[in-house]
Protein backbone atom coordinates (compact mmCIF):
# COMPACT_ATOMS: atom_id res chain seq x y z
CA UNK A 1 0.00 0.00 0.00
CA UNK A 2 1.60 3.49 -0.77
CA UNK A 3 2.29 6.24 1.73
CA UNK A 4 -0.09 8.81 2.29
CA UNK A 5 2.97 11.69 2.53
CA UNK A 6 4.09 14.32 0.88
CA UNK A 7 7.76 14.61 0.32
CA UNK A 8 9.11 18.14 -0.91
CA UNK A 9 13.00 17.76 -1.80
CA UNK A 10 14.44 21.19 -1.53
CA UNK A 11 14.22 23.66 1.31
CA UNK A 12 14.12 26.87 -0.36
CA UNK A 13 11.75 29.89 -1.00
CA UNK A 14 9.37 27.25 -2.71
CA UNK A 15 9.91 24.50 -0.62
CA UNK A 16 8.79 26.84 2.39
CA UNK A 17 5.75 28.24 1.06
CA UNK A 18 4.54 24.81 -0.21
CA UNK A 19 4.66 23.63 3.63
CA UNK A 20 2.63 27.24 4.43
CA UNK A 21 0.00 26.45 1.62
CA UNK A 22 -0.32 22.42 2.45
CA UNK A 23 -0.25 23.44 6.36
CA UNK A 24 -3.35 26.06 5.87
CA UNK A 25 -5.23 23.50 4.04
CA UNK A 26 -4.98 21.22 6.91
CA UNK A 27 -2.12 18.87 5.54
CA UNK A 28 0.90 19.52 7.81
CA UNK A 29 1.20 16.60 9.04
CA UNK A 30 1.65 14.73 6.11
CA UNK A 31 4.90 16.98 5.20
CA UNK A 32 8.47 15.46 5.22
CA UNK A 33 10.49 18.40 4.14
CA UNK A 34 14.00 16.93 2.90
CA UNK A 35 16.77 20.01 3.09
CA UNK A 36 20.08 19.49 1.52
CA UNK A 37 21.49 22.77 3.38
CA UNK A 38 21.60 22.43 7.24
CA UNK A 39 19.33 25.25 7.72
CA UNK A 40 15.97 25.83 7.79
CA UNK A 41 14.56 27.43 4.58
CA UNK A 42 15.45 31.46 4.64
CA UNK A 43 15.41 34.40 2.40
CA UNK A 44 17.74 34.23 -0.23
CA UNK A 45 17.25 38.22 -1.91
CA UNK A 46 18.90 39.89 1.43
CA UNK A 47 22.69 37.79 0.54
CA UNK A 48 23.43 39.92 -2.06
CA UNK A 49 22.44 42.86 -0.07
CA UNK A 50 22.14 44.22 3.37
CA UNK A 51 24.13 40.36 4.64
CA UNK A 52 27.37 42.51 3.82
CA UNK A 53 26.20 45.81 4.82
CA UNK A 54 26.99 44.87 8.18
CA UNK A 55 29.15 42.27 9.79
CA UNK A 56 26.54 40.86 11.90
CA UNK A 57 23.81 40.73 9.98
CA UNK A 58 21.96 37.33 10.70
CA UNK A 59 20.56 34.52 8.08
CA UNK A 60 16.40 35.46 8.40
CA UNK A 61 14.57 32.12 8.46
CA UNK A 62 11.41 32.08 6.38
CA UNK A 63 10.07 30.39 9.33
CA UNK A 64 10.83 29.06 13.26
CA UNK A 65 11.46 25.93 13.90
CA UNK A 66 8.65 26.16 16.05
CA UNK A 67 6.06 26.65 13.34
CA UNK A 68 7.12 23.54 11.62
CA UNK A 69 6.31 21.56 15.00
CA UNK A 70 3.39 22.95 14.84
CA UNK A 71 2.15 22.06 11.47
CA UNK A 72 3.45 18.82 12.24
CA UNK A 73 5.82 18.72 9.64
CA UNK A 74 8.86 16.57 9.66
CA UNK A 75 12.38 18.78 8.34
CA UNK A 76 15.27 16.83 7.58
CA UNK A 77 17.76 19.17 7.46
CA UNK A 78 21.18 18.32 5.87
CA UNK A 79 20.13 15.22 4.62
CA UNK A 80 20.20 15.60 0.41
CA UNK A 81 18.09 13.55 -1.27
CA UNK A 82 20.68 10.84 -3.53
CA UNK A 83 17.99 9.38 -4.96
CA UNK A 84 14.66 8.19 -6.50
CA UNK A 85 12.65 5.19 -6.43
CA UNK A 86 9.13 6.17 -8.81
CA UNK A 87 8.39 2.16 -8.60
CA UNK A 88 8.41 1.55 -4.74
CA UNK A 89 7.62 5.49 -4.77
CA UNK A 90 10.39 5.98 -2.27
CA UNK A 91 13.31 8.91 -1.70
CA UNK A 92 16.91 7.46 -0.51
CA UNK A 93 18.38 10.21 1.86
CA UNK A 94 22.51 10.32 1.74
CA UNK A 95 22.09 9.58 6.01
CA UNK A 96 20.61 6.64 4.46
CA UNK A 97 17.23 6.99 5.60
CA UNK A 98 14.86 6.41 3.09
CA UNK A 99 11.34 8.00 3.28
CA UNK A 100 7.49 6.59 0.97
CA UNK A 101 5.59 9.10 -0.35
CA UNK A 102 2.36 9.39 -2.19
CA UNK A 103 3.32 12.42 -3.38
CA UNK A 104 6.45 13.97 -4.36
CA UNK A 105 7.28 17.82 -5.11
CA UNK A 106 11.00 18.61 -6.15
CA UNK A 107 11.86 22.05 -5.37
CA UNK A 108 15.59 21.93 -5.63
CA UNK A 109 16.41 25.19 -6.92
CA UNK A 110 19.69 26.27 -9.02
CA UNK A 111 22.96 26.26 -9.03
CA UNK A 112 25.56 28.54 -9.58
CA UNK A 113 26.74 28.01 -12.93
CA UNK A 114 30.78 27.65 -13.63
CA UNK A 115 33.11 28.64 -16.19
CA UNK A 116 34.45 25.68 -17.59
CA UNK A 117 38.01 27.27 -18.02
CA UNK A 118 37.97 28.40 -14.11
CA UNK A 119 38.98 25.52 -11.58
CA UNK A 120 36.56 25.41 -8.49
CA UNK A 121 38.43 24.44 -6.09
CA UNK A 122 40.65 28.07 -6.35
CA UNK A 123 40.64 29.73 -2.69
CA UNK A 124 39.76 33.14 -3.82
CA UNK A 125 37.06 32.63 -6.31
CA UNK A 126 33.56 32.59 -4.94
CA UNK A 127 29.99 31.76 -6.11
CA UNK A 128 27.20 33.41 -4.35
CA UNK A 129 24.00 31.09 -3.91
CA UNK A 130 23.07 30.01 -0.20
CA UNK A 131 23.47 31.21 3.49
CA UNK A 132 26.92 28.99 3.52
CA UNK A 133 28.37 31.11 0.47
CA UNK A 134 27.94 34.06 2.04
CA UNK A 135 28.64 33.76 5.15
CA UNK A 136 32.26 32.41 3.94
CA UNK A 137 32.83 35.15 1.73
CA UNK A 138 31.43 37.88 4.26
CA UNK A 139 34.78 36.95 6.49
CA UNK A 140 37.12 36.55 3.18
CA UNK A 141 36.01 39.73 2.36
CA UNK A 142 37.54 41.39 5.65
CA UNK A 143 41.11 41.53 4.38
CA UNK A 144 40.48 42.15 0.86
CA UNK A 145 40.68 45.32 -1.19
CA UNK A 146 40.47 44.76 -4.84
CA UNK A 147 37.16 41.99 -6.09
CA UNK A 148 37.14 41.36 -9.18
CA UNK A 149 33.24 40.65 -10.40
CA UNK A 150 33.02 38.26 -13.87
CA UNK A 151 29.38 38.92 -15.31
CA UNK A 152 27.34 41.95 -14.99
CA UNK A 153 24.10 39.85 -13.70
CA UNK A 154 21.42 41.50 -10.95
CA UNK A 155 23.21 39.39 -8.32
CA UNK A 156 26.51 40.27 -9.12
CA UNK A 157 25.57 43.82 -9.42
CA UNK A 158 23.80 43.95 -6.29
CA UNK A 159 26.97 42.92 -4.50
CA UNK A 160 29.21 44.97 -6.58
CA UNK A 161 27.22 47.92 -5.54
CA UNK A 162 27.22 47.02 -1.94
CA UNK A 163 31.13 46.03 -1.76
CA UNK A 164 31.45 49.74 -3.72
CA UNK A 165 30.13 51.70 -0.46
CA UNK A 166 32.25 49.91 1.39
CA UNK A 167 35.18 51.00 0.30
CA UNK A 168 36.32 48.03 -1.68
CA UNK A 169 38.17 48.89 -5.49
CA UNK A 170 35.19 46.93 -7.87
CA UNK A 171 35.39 45.83 -11.21
CA UNK A 172 32.87 44.25 -13.21
CA UNK A 173 34.01 42.40 -16.55
CA UNK A 174 30.85 41.64 -18.63
CA UNK A 175 31.35 39.71 -21.87
CA UNK A 176 28.13 41.14 -23.07
CA UNK A 177 27.53 45.07 -24.70
CA UNK A 178 25.56 46.03 -21.74
CA UNK A 179 24.42 45.21 -18.70
CA UNK A 180 21.77 42.68 -17.82
CA UNK A 181 21.12 42.18 -21.50
CA UNK A 182 18.73 38.61 -20.85
CA UNK A 183 16.82 40.39 -18.44
CA UNK A 184 15.94 44.25 -19.15
CA UNK A 185 15.64 46.45 -22.15
CA UNK A 186 18.43 48.04 -23.49
CA UNK A 187 16.79 51.67 -21.80
CA UNK A 188 17.42 50.72 -18.58
CA UNK A 189 20.65 48.83 -19.16
CA UNK A 190 22.48 51.97 -19.55
CA UNK A 191 20.68 53.78 -16.82
CA UNK A 192 22.30 51.10 -14.86
CA UNK A 193 25.63 51.07 -16.10
CA UNK A 194 25.57 55.12 -15.73
CA UNK A 195 24.38 55.13 -12.13
CA UNK A 196 27.21 52.20 -10.86
CA UNK A 197 30.05 54.26 -13.10
CA UNK A 198 29.16 57.46 -11.31
CA UNK A 199 29.00 55.73 -8.20
CA UNK A 200 32.68 54.87 -8.69
CA UNK A 201 32.40 50.88 -10.25
CA UNK A 202 34.68 50.31 -12.94
CA UNK A 203 32.36 48.53 -15.61
CA UNK A 204 34.07 47.27 -18.29
CA UNK A 205 31.44 45.87 -21.52
CA UNK A 206 32.06 43.14 -24.21
CA UNK A 207 35.24 41.97 -21.88
CA UNK A 208 35.98 38.22 -23.53
CA UNK A 209 38.09 36.56 -21.52
CA UNK A 210 40.79 34.60 -23.12
CA UNK A 211 42.12 33.26 -19.65
CA UNK A 212 43.36 32.84 -16.29
CA UNK A 213 47.02 32.33 -14.86
CA UNK A 214 47.21 30.73 -11.42
CA UNK A 215 49.38 30.38 -8.83
CA UNK A 216 49.37 27.41 -5.48
CA UNK A 217 44.95 27.30 -5.72
CA UNK A 218 44.79 31.48 -6.76
CA UNK A 219 44.07 32.99 -9.84
CA UNK A 220 46.04 35.89 -10.37
CA UNK A 221 45.65 37.03 -13.31
CA UNK A 222 42.44 37.37 -16.17
CA UNK A 223 43.93 38.09 -19.84
CA UNK A 224 41.22 39.88 -21.48
CA UNK A 225 41.64 40.76 -25.24
CA UNK A 226 43.15 44.22 -24.65
CA UNK A 227 44.88 43.80 -21.21
CA UNK A 228 46.29 41.31 -18.44
CA UNK A 229 44.47 42.11 -15.26
CA UNK A 230 45.85 41.36 -11.67
CA UNK A 231 42.80 40.27 -9.39
CA UNK A 232 43.24 39.76 -5.69
CA UNK A 233 39.51 38.27 -5.37
CA UNK A 234 36.81 36.98 -7.75
CA UNK A 235 33.64 36.76 -7.66
CA UNK A 236 31.50 34.66 -10.49
CA UNK A 237 27.89 36.14 -11.52
CA UNK A 238 27.15 34.63 -14.53
CA UNK A 239 24.01 33.08 -13.93
CA UNK A 240 22.12 29.89 -12.97
CA UNK A 241 21.54 26.44 -14.07
CA UNK A 242 18.08 24.19 -12.85
CA UNK A 243 19.30 21.42 -10.44
CA UNK A 244 17.23 18.97 -12.42
CA UNK A 245 19.80 16.11 -11.99
CA UNK A 246 17.03 13.99 -9.68
CA UNK A 247 14.49 14.31 -12.19
CA UNK A 248 17.29 13.02 -14.79
CA UNK A 249 17.77 10.02 -13.06
CA UNK A 250 14.61 8.84 -13.14
CA UNK A 251 13.84 9.75 -16.67
CA UNK A 252 11.35 12.99 -16.13
CA UNK A 253 11.08 15.27 -19.00
CA UNK A 254 13.31 17.79 -18.97
CA UNK A 255 14.35 20.74 -21.24
CA UNK A 256 17.00 23.08 -19.13
CA UNK A 257 14.52 22.67 -16.37
CA UNK A 258 11.92 20.43 -15.17
CA UNK A 259 9.20 20.27 -17.54
CA UNK A 260 5.49 20.57 -15.75
CA UNK A 261 2.02 21.53 -16.92
CA UNK A 262 -0.19 24.77 -15.63
CA UNK A 263 -0.96 21.90 -12.38
CA UNK A 264 2.90 21.76 -11.45
CA UNK A 265 2.68 18.26 -12.65
CA UNK A 266 5.79 16.80 -13.63
CA UNK A 267 5.61 13.85 -16.76
CA UNK A 268 5.36 11.03 -13.43
CA UNK A 269 1.42 11.30 -12.37
CA UNK A 270 2.83 11.35 -8.39
CA UNK A 271 5.53 13.73 -8.88
CA UNK A 272 5.12 17.61 -8.74
CA UNK A 273 8.12 20.38 -9.60
CA UNK A 274 7.99 23.94 -8.25
CA UNK A 275 10.42 27.33 -8.27
CA UNK A 276 13.57 27.62 -10.20
CA UNK A 277 14.08 24.44 -11.55
CA UNK A 278 10.56 23.86 -12.94
CA UNK A 279 9.89 24.80 -17.04
CA UNK A 280 6.25 25.66 -17.42
CA UNK A 281 3.61 26.06 -20.29
CA UNK A 282 3.47 29.98 -21.27
CA UNK A 283 2.92 31.38 -24.56
CA UNK A 284 2.50 30.52 -28.15
CA UNK A 285 5.30 32.53 -29.34
CA UNK A 286 7.18 31.19 -26.05
CA UNK A 287 6.03 27.54 -25.55
CA UNK A 288 7.42 27.18 -22.26
CA UNK A 289 9.40 29.45 -19.64
CA UNK A 290 11.73 28.93 -16.21
CA UNK A 291 11.83 31.98 -14.02
CA UNK A 292 14.36 32.36 -11.42
CA UNK A 293 12.42 34.63 -8.35
CA UNK A 294 10.37 34.93 -5.38
CA UNK A 295 7.55 35.76 -6.91
CA UNK A 296 7.69 32.81 -9.02
CA UNK A 297 8.45 30.17 -6.51
CA UNK A 298 5.80 30.93 -3.96
CA UNK A 299 3.32 31.38 -6.63
CA UNK A 300 3.75 28.17 -8.07
CA UNK A 301 3.89 26.82 -4.78
CA UNK A 302 0.72 28.05 -3.82
CA UNK A 303 -0.64 26.40 -7.06
CA UNK A 304 1.19 23.16 -6.60
CA UNK A 305 -1.02 22.82 -3.00
CA UNK A 306 -3.98 23.34 -4.78
CA UNK A 307 -3.16 20.71 -7.50
CA UNK A 308 -1.82 18.16 -4.87
CA UNK A 309 -5.16 18.08 -3.77
CA UNK A 310 -6.77 17.51 -6.25
CA UNK A 311 -8.05 21.27 -7.25
CA UNK A 312 -8.28 22.15 -11.16
CA UNK A 313 -5.66 25.07 -11.09
CA UNK A 314 -3.84 26.73 -13.86
CA UNK A 315 -0.48 28.63 -13.46
CA UNK A 316 -0.79 32.17 -15.49
CA UNK A 317 1.38 33.87 -13.52
CA UNK A 318 2.24 38.23 -14.18
CA UNK A 319 5.90 37.72 -13.62
CA UNK A 320 7.47 40.49 -11.28
CA UNK A 321 10.91 41.07 -10.08
CA UNK A 322 12.85 43.54 -8.27
CA UNK A 323 16.51 44.13 -7.65
CA UNK A 324 18.59 46.58 -5.25
CA UNK A 325 21.43 48.01 -6.71
CA UNK A 326 23.39 50.95 -4.64
CA UNK A 327 20.77 53.89 -4.80
CA UNK A 328 18.48 52.34 -7.45
CA UNK A 329 15.17 49.98 -6.44
CA UNK A 330 14.64 48.15 -9.94
CA UNK A 331 11.13 46.73 -10.11
CA UNK A 332 10.21 44.70 -13.24
CA UNK A 333 6.91 43.55 -14.23
CA UNK A 334 6.32 41.20 -17.57
CA UNK A 335 8.59 39.91 -19.51
CA UNK A 336 10.81 41.84 -22.01
CA UNK A 337 10.84 40.32 -25.57
CA UNK A 338 14.19 38.87 -26.63
CA UNK A 339 14.10 39.87 -30.12
CA UNK A 340 11.40 41.65 -31.04
CA UNK A 341 11.34 45.36 -31.36
CA UNK A 342 9.59 47.40 -28.99
CA UNK A 343 8.53 51.02 -28.49
CA UNK A 344 9.41 52.53 -25.06
CA UNK A 345 6.93 54.98 -23.19
CA UNK A 346 9.43 57.36 -20.67
CA UNK A 347 7.24 58.22 -17.57
CA UNK A 348 8.98 60.13 -15.15
CA UNK A 349 7.89 60.35 -11.58
CA UNK A 350 8.21 62.59 -8.41
CA UNK A 351 7.98 61.20 -4.88
CA UNK A 352 5.01 62.46 -3.10
CA UNK A 353 7.29 64.40 -0.19
CA UNK A 354 10.57 65.45 -0.30
CA UNK A 355 12.72 61.83 0.74
CA UNK A 356 16.44 61.29 0.95
CA UNK A 357 15.66 59.32 -2.82
CA UNK A 358 14.40 62.55 -4.15
CA UNK A 359 17.85 63.54 -6.11
CA UNK A 360 17.79 60.21 -7.43
CA UNK A 361 16.14 60.00 -11.17
CA UNK A 362 12.76 58.08 -10.74
CA UNK A 363 10.63 56.92 -13.31
CA UNK A 364 9.53 53.99 -15.50
CA UNK A 365 9.61 52.61 -18.68
CA UNK A 366 5.88 51.29 -20.75
CA UNK A 367 6.86 48.96 -23.22
CA UNK A 368 4.98 47.69 -26.42
CA UNK A 369 4.76 45.29 -28.98
CA UNK A 370 2.32 46.99 -31.37
CA UNK A 371 -0.38 48.62 -29.21
CA UNK A 372 0.10 45.63 -26.65
CA UNK A 373 1.84 46.60 -23.26
CA UNK A 374 4.16 43.96 -22.47
CA UNK A 375 6.46 44.97 -19.60
CA UNK A 376 7.05 47.99 -17.08
CA UNK A 377 10.52 48.46 -15.69
CA UNK A 378 10.37 51.23 -13.06
CA UNK A 379 13.51 52.59 -10.80
CA UNK A 380 13.22 54.21 -7.28
CA UNK A 381 9.11 54.54 -8.08
CA UNK A 382 7.11 51.34 -6.24
CA UNK A 383 3.98 52.98 -6.09
CA UNK A 384 4.02 53.11 -10.20
CA UNK A 385 5.12 49.61 -10.34
CA UNK A 386 2.29 48.32 -8.19
CA UNK A 387 0.04 50.40 -10.37
CA UNK A 388 1.94 49.00 -13.78
CA UNK A 389 1.57 45.44 -12.01
CA UNK A 390 -2.80 45.98 -11.35
CA UNK A 391 -2.58 47.10 -15.29
CA UNK A 392 -1.05 44.02 -16.47
CA UNK A 393 -2.51 41.80 -14.54
CA UNK A 394 -5.95 43.26 -15.82
CA UNK A 395 -4.88 42.80 -19.04
CA UNK A 396 -5.27 45.83 -19.94
CA UNK A 397 -3.07 48.41 -22.44
CA UNK A 398 -3.40 51.95 -22.09
CA UNK A 399 -2.30 54.21 -24.86
CA UNK A 400 1.62 55.73 -24.99
CA UNK A 401 -0.26 58.79 -24.56
CA UNK A 402 -2.15 58.14 -21.84
CA UNK A 403 1.05 56.25 -20.07
CA UNK A 404 3.07 59.61 -20.80
CA UNK A 405 0.43 62.01 -18.98
CA UNK A 406 2.11 62.38 -15.91
CA UNK A 407 -0.58 64.96 -15.03
CA UNK A 408 -2.81 61.69 -14.88
CA UNK A 409 -2.12 58.90 -12.09
CA UNK A 410 -1.60 55.78 -13.11
CA UNK A 411 -4.40 54.56 -11.28
CA UNK A 412 -6.78 56.47 -13.54
CA UNK A 413 -5.66 53.87 -16.34
CA UNK A 414 -7.11 50.90 -14.05
CA UNK A 415 -10.55 49.11 -14.96
C1 LIG B 1 22.04 36.03 -3.65
C2 LIG B 1 20.69 35.95 -4.29
C3 LIG B 1 19.89 37.10 -4.39
C4 LIG B 1 18.63 37.03 -4.98
N1 LIG B 1 17.87 38.16 -5.05
C5 LIG B 1 16.60 38.09 -5.56
C6 LIG B 1 15.76 39.24 -5.57
O1 LIG B 1 16.16 40.34 -5.18
N2 LIG B 1 14.48 39.09 -6.04
C7 LIG B 1 14.00 37.88 -6.49
O2 LIG B 1 12.83 37.77 -6.88
N3 LIG B 1 14.80 36.79 -6.50
C8 LIG B 1 16.07 36.86 -6.05
N4 LIG B 1 16.88 35.75 -6.06
C9 LIG B 1 16.36 34.51 -6.66
C10 LIG B 1 15.50 33.77 -5.65
O3 LIG B 1 16.17 33.64 -4.44
C11 LIG B 1 15.16 32.41 -6.23
O4 LIG B 1 14.38 32.61 -7.40
C12 LIG B 1 14.38 31.57 -5.24
O5 LIG B 1 15.18 31.29 -4.11
C13 LIG B 1 13.91 30.28 -5.88
O6 LIG B 1 13.34 29.44 -4.90
P1 LIG B 1 13.43 27.86 -5.04
O7 LIG B 1 12.80 27.31 -3.82
O8 LIG B 1 12.98 27.43 -6.37
O9 LIG B 1 15.00 27.55 -5.00
P2 LIG B 1 16.02 27.82 -3.83
O10 LIG B 1 15.57 28.92 -2.95
O11 LIG B 1 17.34 27.93 -4.50
O12 LIG B 1 15.98 26.47 -2.98
C14 LIG B 1 16.31 25.22 -3.50
C15 LIG B 1 16.78 24.36 -2.35
O13 LIG B 1 16.83 23.01 -2.76
C16 LIG B 1 17.94 22.39 -2.14
N5 LIG B 1 18.27 21.14 -2.85
C17 LIG B 1 18.83 20.98 -4.08
N6 LIG B 1 19.01 19.67 -4.35
C18 LIG B 1 18.54 18.98 -3.28
C19 LIG B 1 18.46 17.59 -2.95
N7 LIG B 1 18.90 16.64 -3.78
N8 LIG B 1 17.95 17.25 -1.74
C20 LIG B 1 17.50 18.19 -0.87
N9 LIG B 1 17.55 19.51 -1.13
C21 LIG B 1 18.07 19.90 -2.32
C22 LIG B 1 19.02 23.47 -2.25
O14 LIG B 1 20.06 23.23 -1.35
C23 LIG B 1 18.20 24.70 -1.88
O15 LIG B 1 18.21 24.94 -0.50
C24 LIG B 1 18.16 35.79 -5.49
C25 LIG B 1 18.96 34.64 -5.40
C26 LIG B 1 20.20 34.72 -4.81
C27 LIG B 1 21.05 33.48 -4.73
Amino acid sequence: MSSNSIVIVGGGHAGAQLCASLAELGQGSRIHLVCEEPVLPYQRPPLSKAFFKKADEAVQSIRAATWYEQQGIEVHLGDPVKSIDPEKQTVHLSSGKSLAYGQLVLATGTRARQLPSLPTNLDNVYTLRTAHDATQLRTSLESVERVTFIGGGFIGLELAATLQSLGKQVTVLESQTRLLSRAVSPQLSAHVLGIHQAAGLDVRLDSQIKGFAFESHRVTHIELASETLAVECVLLGIGAEPEDALARQIGLRCDHGILVDAQMKTSNPHIWAVGDCSRFPWTPELPSLRLESVQNANDQARTAAQSLMGQTVSYQPMPWFWSEQGSMRLQMVGLMPAQAQTQAVHRPFSPPTQTSVSDVAAFSLFHYLGERLLCVESVNAPMEHMMARKILEQGLSPSPAAVADTASPLKNLLA
